[in-house]
């Protein structure tokens, strides 16, 4: 039976291990907890996140603020003849 110093390294590198796992585990959990408002959507057109200010405003949107004046912009100068 061989119990060497590397075993006590690789029994260290355990502990390390699952406490990253653990503290992993957590902010999972915190991240479920807090459920659709603080969930990261992604703009369906940069995919950059859509902000939480912005989702609790408009909890269906699928655009950034960004993309959204954008497009709305285009929209208006469709609607205008340019
Ligand atoms: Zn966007």
């Amino acid at each position: 039976m061989k119990l060497s110093a590397s075993d006590e390294v690789s029994g260290d590198a355990h502990v390390e291990h699952a406490a990253f796992l653990v503290d992993l585990t957590l902010k999972q959990i915190s991240q479920q907890v807090n459920g659709p408002v603080s969930r990261t959507t992604m703009c369906r057109r940069c995919h950059n996140p859509i902000g939480v200010e912005r989702l609790k405003a408009n909890p269906q949107a699928v655009l950034c603020r960004d993309c959204a004046a954008e497009l709305e912009v285009q929209h208006k100068k469709k609607q205008r003849g340019y």
